[in-house]
């Protein structure tokens, strides 16, 4: 899987409505040279989000992505040439390399991680998904034990982390997943307790059947429909967490909805919150013991998707988009060398 040159996957130009394979196309460029303060990092494992797609439309919590360059992206890589202190020519280090073989990144950037097996892990239940999931649920959603937890896109990788944390501090916990064998998976491996197939029934009928006195807290990773569905069910004084909006990510803007915002928002008295898992560095390393400590207990299971290549990135992006996904989905580019 190594090359001597290196392969990057351009954005052709923003989509215009569902990305689709000809947004993308491959081009090699020469491995580029690391300046002072800089290092050369051979990327290992990327990392596929829904957010890729939101980062297409415009400025986010990060700038756009724009046409006609590398394809933005999170990734666990290998330092092949360091000029800047303190890091080495093979220690693994996580950011945003974008999607290609290699890339030069400022210190700055850079987190370095221990190569510790399974390496994926820190793109995964050490990482974006699983940080935001620890965050988003403990620091802004507060739940208490017997507390009713809503998850949507439950059996994605944020949500199935959301939903598994959430029993862990002693919740119900409902996730909202599209199809019958996500909602046996949550209900069967994660331990959710009730699982609606949003694709197959109606949400807000199946909330008022599974949440007859309330949602404590709703962690909303979708938006849209969703959102609207859960709004009503709200107990007085729930904790909303906007994690983000992927039903809005590919495609045009919606026409409709969520209706009852703000009117239920203030009747409930609800608090609403929108986070970025980065709001709480500070906090990283006692999120992370934590973690670790189920993980290693056997208490939080971290399901990983890995497809093999570099080429099959645009369509593993695609295909998250499209819901095929269950957990975390990584693209492995190249083996460890050093
Ligand atoms: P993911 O959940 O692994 O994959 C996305 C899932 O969304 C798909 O598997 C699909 O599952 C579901 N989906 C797609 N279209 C949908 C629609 N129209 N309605 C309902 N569900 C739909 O992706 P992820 O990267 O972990 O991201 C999940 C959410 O977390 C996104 O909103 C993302 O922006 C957010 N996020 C936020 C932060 C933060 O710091 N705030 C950090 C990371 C991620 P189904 O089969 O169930 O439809």
């Amino acid at each position: 899987m190594s090359t001597a040159v290196n392969r990057q996957i351009m954005l052709v130009e923003k989509p215009a409505g569902k990305l689709i394979p000809q947004n993308f196309r491959m081009a090699e460029a020469a491995i580029p040279e690391p300046k002072v303060g800089e290092v050369l990092v051979r990327v290992l494992y990327i990392s596929l989000d829904a957010a890729n797609r939101a980062w297409m439309q415009g400025v986010t919590y990060r700038g756009a992505v724009e046409a006609n360059a590398v394809m933005a992206g999170g990734a666990i890589a290998e330092v092949v040439e360091s000029k800047v202190p303190g890091f080495f020519a093979g220690d693994l280090v996580l950011g945003d390399a974008g999607w290609q073989d290699y890339a030069v990144l400022s210190a700055d950037d850079l987190i370095k991680v221990p190569r510790a097996e399974p390496i994926t892990h820190s793109l995964s239940v050490y990482g974006i998904a699983g940080l935001t999931a620890y965050f988003g649920l403990l620091y802004v959603g507060k739940p208490k034990p017997g507390d009713t937890v809503v998850v949507s896109a439950a059996a994605g990788s944020v949500g199935a982390f959301a939903g598994q944390i959430a029993k862990l501090k002693g919740c119900r916990v409902i996730g909202i997943a599209g199809g019958k064998e996500k909602c046996d998976w949550l209900l069967s491996e994660l331990g959710f307790d009730v699982a609606i197939n949003y694709k197959a029934e109606s949400v807000l009928k199946a909330l008022k059947a599974a949440a007859p006195n309330g949602i404590n807290v709703y962690f909303d990773n979708v938006g849209g429909d969703i959102f609207e569905a859960c709004l009503p069910q709200m107990g007085k004084y729930g904790r909303i967490v906007c994690c983000g909006a992927v039903s809005a990510y590919d495609g045009a803007a919606p026409a409709t909805g969520p209706r009852g915002v703000p009117g239920l928002i203030v009747i409930k008295r609800l608090t609403v919150q929108g986070f970025i898992f980065t709001d709480f560095s500070a906090e990283r390393e006692t999120a992370l013991a934590e973690l670790r400590s189920w993980v290693n207990a056997g208490k939080l299971q971290v399901r990983e998707e890995i497809i093999d290549g570099l080429e099959n990135t645009p369509d593993g992006l695609i295909g998250l988009l499209a819901g095929e996904n269950r957990g975390k989905r990584l693209i492995r580019v190249s083996a460890p060398k050093l």
